[in-house]
């Protein structure tokens, strides 16, 4: 089982060579497939799994397949196609950092935005284009109040370590984020969910997001 079997497209799996990865990891032989035939999935995967490329390479796999008319640039107001919240700025950094990698000269645009550091040069960065964006939800939310993002095109949701964001009380601002990106017109939405841990809390969370299908669906 390599990387070339999967039919993630030749722009990214020249990245993925570059990377000097061979061979999926357990999460990312799992999870890439059932998200690239368009299911929600939720996965528990620790920190070391490779779990970042098991959430990008999709994602990426599918921006590249979409008109490139749907990309929008150089707008006060950016309108990523997909969004992968993160729970610390350290995190979003390093899955920021990844992203751009398994994305290098692919014309993909990946920007991170965290909370704790000034908001000018992110805002720079975001009317520059965007097209996934990497952010922690308390910084989400405060760009969403400035209207300088809008989830009206988001296309994929992915929820990294969604126990510790649970745990650092980051909750009410993800269901405001959902609610934003439910509202008319609402576009299709696959997402996907990665947890170290599933307390009833992220059951919760799951219900309310993610697409279920039956066993022998998958
Ligand atoms: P993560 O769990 O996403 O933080 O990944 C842990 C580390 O494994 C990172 O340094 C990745 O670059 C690396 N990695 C992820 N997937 C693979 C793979 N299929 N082959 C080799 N290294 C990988």
């Amino acid at each position: 089982n390599t990387f070339a079997e999967i039919d993630l497209g030749d722009a990214l799996n020249e990245n993925i060579r570059r990377c000097k990865y061979v061979k999926p990891t357990p999460v990312q032989r799992h999870a890439i497939p059932i998200s690239l035939a368009g299911r929600d999935l939720m996965a528990c995967a620790q920190t070391g799994s490779g779990k970042t490329a098991a959430f990008c390479f999709p994602i990426i796999s599918a921006i590249l397949r979409q008109p490139p008319g749907q990309r929008q640039r150089g707008s006060r107001t950016a309108f990523p196609l997909a969004l992968i919240l993160s729970p610390t700025r350290e995190l979003s950094v390093q899955i920021h950092e990844e992203a751009r990698k398994f994305a290098f000269q692919t014309g993909v645009r990946v920007v991170v935005a965290y909370g704790g550091a000034p908001i000018n040069q992110q805002l720079r960065d975001l009317e520059r284009g965007v097209d996934i964006l990497v952010a922690t939800p308390g910084r989400l939310v405060d760009l969403l109040e400035r209207a300088r993002v809008s989830l009206q095109h988001i296309r994929y949701l992915a929820l990294d370590e969604a126990d510790r964001m649970l745990d650092m009380g980051f909750e009410p601002q993800i269901r405001r984020i959902v609610e934003q990106m439910d509202m008319p017109p609402r576009g299709q939405r696959q997402t996907m969910l990665f947890s170290a841990t599933f307390p009833k809390e992220i059951q919760g969370l799951v219900y309310g997001l993610l697409v279920e299908h039956s066993i022998d669906d998958q």
